[in-house]
């Protein structure tokens, strides 16, 4: 047994260890080194704070944590509190008399975690405090929480994170360890090499995320598409809706705020003031939805987040894993659910395009948008392209015989409802040799629109002007409908077998090397079944009060509608979010278990010994009726 397994018990009130957590603290609290790469979600938090409460209690001393997320430590600090660990954050919120109260108590060795961001960490009086702390032997540990921010591949570039080199410069004895959600392996060599962890050990997770499914659909009037999955699968629900523009934000958070739902705009563009009130409502109200830019989301630790949507589509598959993560990290079935059309790829190619970057650095990002053109144009798996992207082959053992896996994870789009696929290779034969018949007779190149119209016969005002009746291929696609062209162009370009060029806000098409091959027939063009042909075959039942609950008798009920109310009281009293006082499924369990006594209680998943000792009375009052 893990000497560690007892902290996690009595503190956390969590019976076992998930994935690597065990092997990560056993090293970290022996004054190892270590490198952790887990998805969000996964559970990293106690892989600094159980070595934290360990090292402290063999005498050892304070654990800082470096986070980039003042807005955040409030509550990180309240959790632990809550769980009975001596904590405290230094950040610009504090008066300098809090300040000050908390470096008398960080000198006294008083504190077990200290949360501050880079900036703090490395000016002169912290380190000056630290040197006294060290010479006393009371510096323990080093946590640099989100530590893909020290590289510039990563998406939340610090240049603070940089300084903190310093750390290992000037306390070589003090054991660090570093963390992360990013899994790319430029990003990870760069964060060994910034941070100097060459001697770190490195521990990297499975990326798979079960119990998130993921739904890629064909954008038609994405805000209806998403109102009405909102409505239908997420009702009451807390989820995170992104766009790709301030403007695009604003305008889909008034939509569902007129349909009725609790939604919140969250973009760079809001005073600092309304970020923060919008996240704090986000995170302490439940069944919030935030509209957000990629601005929000970073260490946001909300377990109960049942849906991100997504409206646009992102740059690449790292943001899209990145952001869909945020969903339902107390590990209950949530959604990733993202709408795409064409005009996601022209304007998402058009951004590259008309970036100022370097020609090399173009191609690297055209690259990752088409791995994520790849994705949302599968037929097949989605889970096992995510994994694959990630350098990680998914195979499940099937139901049926043992030792048998299967390349389908049965929890995504694609698994579930295996779409019909038709072969468009005719059509997509028709549109490319009208893309070069318009350039030949006119020397010009043309948009989607006009291309498509040729090809089923419409005689638009512009296709007559331009005498493009007389074009060879004129009306060859009249069966086609444009829903299923547009999928085929959509097609093409995720295959590269279409080009699209943006100059002076004009997209324009233009045939590639990869046309000829399709052109001959050589590639067959493969496309799903636009799905609004057929019907919704999935069907999941949702309780209102949402998946923790959603077996629970009752009486069970009652005592879980009971015990929420009471929960959101104790939470404002404490200014915390509900989750920190317990999470959902805590609730459930206890609600279950319909307990008469203390002991009942006692085992219960996420009620640690102070938690019992401070709510246990309170928690059998209003599960007995009175309270
Ligand atoms: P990350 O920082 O990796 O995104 P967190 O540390 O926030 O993940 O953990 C995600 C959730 O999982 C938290 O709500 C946490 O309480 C819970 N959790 C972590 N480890 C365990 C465990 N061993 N057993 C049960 N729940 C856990
Ligand atoms: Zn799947």
């Amino acid at each position: 047994m893990s000497p560690h397994l007892p902290i996690l018990r009595e503190v956390f009130g969590y019976d076992a260890f998930r994935g690597p957590q065990q092997a990560i603290i056993d090293h970290v609290a022996a004054g190892g080194d270590a490198l952790v790469l887990m998805p969000t979600g996964g559970g990293k938090s106690l892989c600094y704070q159980i070595p934290a409460i360990a090292r402290q209690r063999a005498g050892h001393g304070i654990t800082v944590v470096v986070s980039p997320l003042i807005a955040l430590m409030h509550d990180q600090v309240g959790a632990l509190h809550e769980a009975g660990v001596s904590a405290a954050f230094l950040n610009s919120t504090l008066t300098s008399e809090e300040a000050s109260d908390i470096e008398r108590r960080l000198l006294r060795g008083e504190i077990t975690l200290l949360y501050a961001a880079p900036e703090r960490v490395t000016n002169g009086r912290f380190l000056a405090q630290m040197d006294s702390l060290l010479e006393r032997g009371l510096l323990s540990l080093f946590a640099i929480d989100e530590a893909h921010c020290v590289s510039q591949w990563g998406h939340d570039f610090r240049p603070e994170y940089r300084g903190l080199s310093v750390l290992h410069e000037r306390y070589p004895s003090v054991p660090r360890v570093a963390l992360t959600a990013t899994a790319d392996a430029l990003t990870r060599a760069d964060i060994v090499e910034r941070l100097q962890l060459e001697g770190a050990e490195l521990f990297i997770s499975s990326f798979d995320r079960p119990n998130i499914r993921y739904t890629i659909v064909e954008k038609k009037d994405a805000s209806t598409q998403l109102l009405r999955f909102i409505e239908r699968e997420h009702p009451e629900e807390a989820g995170v809706v992104y766009c790709q523009s301030r403007k695009r934000v604003e305008e889909v958070a008034a939509m569902l705020c007129e349909a009725g739902i609790h939604a919140l705009p969250y973009h760079a563009g809001l005073d600092a003031g309304m970020r923060q009130r919008h996240q704090n409502e986000f995170l302490r109200e439940e069944g919030v939805v935030m509209v957000a830019t990629v601005a929000f989301g970073m260490g946001i630790d909300k377990p109960d987040v049942r849906f991100v949507a997504h409206l646009d589509m992102p740059k690449n598959i790292e943001g899209y894993y990145q952001e869909t993560g945020r969903a339902g990290r107390d590990g209950l079935a949530s959604d990733a659910w993202m709408a795409y059309g064409l005009q996601d790829v022209v304007n998402q190619r058009r951004m590259i395009d008309e970036s100022p970057a370097e020609e090399e650095f173009k191609q690297v990002m055209r690259g990752k948008l088409d791995a994520l053109l790849g994705l949302a144009e599968a037929t097949d798996c989605r889970r096992v392209r995510l994994l694959g992207y990630f350098g990680e082959a998914y195979a499940k053992p099937s139901d049926g015989e043992q030792g048998v896996y299967m390349p389908y994870c049965g929890n995504c789009d694609n698994c579930l409802n295996p779409p019909d696929v038709w072969d468009g290779t005719d059509a997509a034969r028709k549109l490319l040799s009208t893309v070069y018949r318009c350039h030949q007779s006119s020397g010009h190149n043309f948009g989607a629109s006009h291309t498509m119209d040729i090809v089923r016969g419409k005689k638009t005002e512009k296709v007559v002007q331009r005498g493009h009746e007389s074009i060879s291929t004129f009306g060859l696609g009249a069966d086609y409908s444009e829903q299923q062209l547009r999928a085929v162009m959509r097609q093409l370009i995720a295959i590269g077998a279409l080009h699209v060029h943006t100059e002076d806000g004009f997209s324009t098409l233009h045939l590639t090397e990869g046309s000829r091959a399709v052109l001959k027939g050589e590639v067959p063009v493969q496309l799903r079944e636009s799905t609004s042909q057929r019907a919704d075959k999935r069907s999941r039942t949702r309780s209102a009060p949402g998946p923790a609950a959603a077996n629970l008798g009752p009486d069970a009920m009652v005592r879980y509608i009971n015990l929420k109310a009471w929960r959101a009281e104790v939470a404002k009293e404490h200014n915390l979010p509900a989750y920190v006082i317990f999470h959902d499924a805590t609730l459930a369990a206890i609600a279950e278990s319909a307990p008469q006594s203390l002991s009942d209680l006692q085992g219960i998943s996420g009620l640690g010994v102070k938690k019992l000792e401070a709510y246990g009375e309170q928690v059998l009052r209003v599960c007995n009726g009175a309270a």
